[in-house]
């Protein structure tokens, strides 16, 4: 049976987290402040972490942090959970390692999904035995996740992108920020979490070279490059796929 651990401060929400994934046969542990998760992930090993940002004592992102940095949880996934709407946020738990987003309110039926697609993901990795994941762990690769969105299909085995159905060619660098930004609509980027992300560690790029990709990209998927549809600007901070 796969183990999450619920990390929520409000009663309510840790109740229904528990509750609903709980029925869909997963064991919950469920923890009400920052501190009793950290000891939590640096000794247990979870099949998923479900976390609230927002928590007394020891935030969400420090928690999200040591998981990451714990050799019991260093590659399990982690759905993060806010009821803050500020871009900047969501931005800090992405590049703090997280896995997936949820905004407060959400539905249980998007949480139940969410949770489960985030665990077949995980175990499909782990089964799969040249290690699909990434160096250092079994944590799916997101880089070979399909996304559909906003009418753009990504089809990463077959390295295939269809925008409005038409065939569209990319370079490898241009595919990879697509399917970045597309598998995390409304998730704003900053230019060097896509720099990291992109180019991988590459030493000769700039801040630059990420406004050069979008302006590329843009040319090859967007209707009216002047005008973007898919990735858009957000001023002072990067880009983002437009949300859904
Ligand atoms: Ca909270």
């Amino acid at each position: 049976m796969a183990r999450v651990l619920v990390v929520e401060d409000e009663a309510p929400i840790r109740e229904l987290v528990s509750l609903h994934l709980g029925l869909e046969g997963l064991e919950c542990t469920a923890v009400a402040d920052g501190r009793e998760a950290l000891e939590r992930v640096a000794s247990e090993r979870f099949d998923l972490i479900v976390l609230d940002l927002m928590l007394p004592g020891v935030d969400g992102i420090s928690v999200c942090r040591a998981a990451r940095g714990s050799p019991v949880n260093a590659d399990v996934p982690i759905l993060i959970l806010t009821a803050r709407r500020e871009e900047a946020d969501k931005v800090v738990g992405l590049e703090s390692g997280a896995d997936d987003y949820l905004t407060k309110p959400f539905g249980v039926r998007e949480l139940v999904a969410r949770a489960r697609a985030l665990l077949r993901r995980w175990q499909r990795a782990q089964a799969a035995p040249d290690g699909a994941g990434e160096p250092g762990g079994g944590r799916p690769d997101p880089a070979l996740r399909p996304v559909s969105v906003h009418g753009i299909h990504i089809d990463p085995a077959r390295r295939r992108v269809q925008v409005e159905g038409r065939d569209v060619e990319l370079t490898s660098q241009e595919f990879s920020l697509l399917h970045l930004l597309a598998s995390h609509p409304g998730i704003v980027f900053t230019r060097e979490a896509m720099l990291a992300r992109v180019w991988k560690g590459e030493t000769f790029v700039t801040e630059r070279s990420a406004d050069t990709l979008v302006k590329r990209l843009r040319r090859k998927i967007e209707p009216d490059p002047a005008e973007p549809r898919y990735v858009l600007t957000v001023w002072g901070v990067g880009y983002k796929f437009a949300d859904v």
